[in-house]
């Protein structure tokens, strides 16, 4: 999906302004691109409406090209078609209850564990319990995770009704004081009138708070279909999405919450307890795109500093020619643009989770000023070339900043670490380069 809108966003760039016509040529392809990554027809067309008002409607910004704006107008209304903000879970009452439905492999079982756990550190009383009476490997699997996480899980081996056990559960957390009843549910491999009427009567027993529906991002165009038989034989209040460590795309995302029209509230990143996030549409966005969202970086760069320095710095940072005078620069300039996390988010290239951790490790904001003040300490020629820094000049700039020399040390070897990030997002670049466009 990515290349293709990439494709399609190139070629409205190398005709230097949107017009009409190659307007509509992108938005065909955006079209194609969507419908090939499963999103319903009906959600695509109205998608592909409003951006197509908008980029007609859209005045050409100083110093960001027709190809950004574009760019920045399908991810606005992608992280809108997405959902907005993250949604929260609804936990009022004791116990809040909730179900989990879903088919066989989505990741059930594995979400019941992580939301337990996710729960446990909110400070909840969190009690799990299985209703697979179909697979007894199913009720262990359960039981090994909440013995994993230190949360009690409630079982009946014997049972041969789902909905008692559910009830069972129920009765349980009610009486020993638990905040929360996680119930955990069988599944099939497709999609069966036995298995939704079992979950039906199952949520019209217990009446959860909450009914998830748990989907694994790598469904495909089946999804579309499965999360319609659930939400119209079941129902549900929300959605998990769960693999998103897959080279999945995202698609499924968009048309699951296109065709249910319930919030996608969380989303599992691996295999891990603590692989799992509320759902982040905004990262979603980027991902279906396929890169960062530059132009906000830009627009929200020109707003506090000039471009020349903004655009300078950029090309410094693709060049690889970064020193730690740039470095102290780019800090300024973080420091001035916000939040940092926000900031970092809109860097392309810096879709992954692991490489955003490294970075934020490398800026801690509590850190900045210190670190200023250590760069300040030295001479114009360490700052250009930091390898020339030795234990002495050590020593002089740690006296001079009012730091230490393991503090010095520190900042060289972060300073190293961001020169590798950017390498590595110096490498993406060109692996976009090489297919002809400028992202
Ligand atoms: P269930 O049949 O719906 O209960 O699914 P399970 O919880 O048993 O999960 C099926 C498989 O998917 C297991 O191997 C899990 O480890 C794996 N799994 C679940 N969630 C994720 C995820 O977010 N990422 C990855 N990579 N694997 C997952
Ligand atoms: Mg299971």
């Amino acid at each position: 999906l990515a290349e293709r809108v990439q494709s399609a966003i190139e070629k409205i760039a190398r005709k230097g302004r949107i017009d009409k016509e190659t307007l509509e040529k992108g938005l065909r392809e955006i079209k194609l691109a969507l419908l090939e990554a499963d999103v319903n027809y009906k959600i695509v067309s109205d998608f592909i409406k409003d951006v197509r008002e908008k980029a007609l409607g859209a005045e050409v910004v100083k110093g960001v090209n027709p190809a950004q704006q574009l760019v920045k107008i399908v991810y606005d209304e992608l992280v809108e078609a997405l959902g907005g903000e993250a949604a929260k879970l609804d936990l009022k009452g004791k116990p809040a209850v909730i179900l989990l439905i879903g088919l066989q492999g989505s990741g059930k079982t594995t979400t019941a564990a992580k939301l337990g756990a996710y729960l446990k550190k909110q400070g909840k009383k969190v009690l799990l319990t299985s209703a697979d009476v179909y697979r007894p490997a199913a009720m262990l699997q359960l039981k090994k995770l909440g013995d994993k996480i230190g949360v009690p899980v409630f079982l009946m081996e014997e049972e041969k009704d789902a909905v008692k056990i559910a009830e069972k559960a129920l009765e349980k957390a009610k009486s020993e004081g638990y905040d929360v009843l996680i119930i955990d549910t069988a599944g099939r491999l497709h999609i069966d009138e036995e298995l939704l009427d079992e979950a039906r009567r199952i949520r019209e027993r217990v009446n959860p708070n909450e009914t998830l529906f748990v989907i694994d991002s790598m469904t495909g165009q089946e999804s579309v279909n499965i999360a319609k038989a659930f939400n119209d034989a079941v129902g549900m209040t929300g959605i998990i999405l769960t693999k998103m460590d897959s080279d999945a795309r995202g698609g499924v995302a968009l048309s699951v919450k296109g065709v249910t029209g319930k919030p996608i509230k969380f989303a599992g990143t691996g295999e891990k307890i603590e692989d799992f996030e509320p759902f982040h549409p905004d990262r979603v966005a980027s991902r279906i795109l396929g890169m960062g969202d530059i132009v906000s970086l830009v627009e929200k760069a020109q707003e506090v500093i000039d471009e020349k320095k903004a655009l300078s710095l950029q090309e410094k940072i693709l060049s690889g020619e970064f020193t730690l005078e740039d470095f102290r620069e780019q800090l300024r300039m973080i420091r001035k643009l916000g939040p940092l996390h926000q900031i970092l988010s809109m860097i392309p290239g810096l879709g992954s989770q692991k490489m955003l951790k490294q970075l934020q490790q490398v800026i801690d904001e509590k850190k900045l000023k210190r670190i200023e003040a250590i760069i300040d300490s030295m001479t114009p020629e360490e700052r250009r070339n930091h390898a020339i820094i030795n234990a002495s000049r050590k020593r002089r700039i740690a006296r001079g900043s009012g730091t230490t020399v393991k503090e010095v040390d520190e900042l060289l070897r972060q300073f190293a670490q961001a020169k590798m990030a950017m390498k590595q997002m110096r490498k993406m670049q060109k692996k976009l380069a090489k297919k002809g466009g400028r992202f």
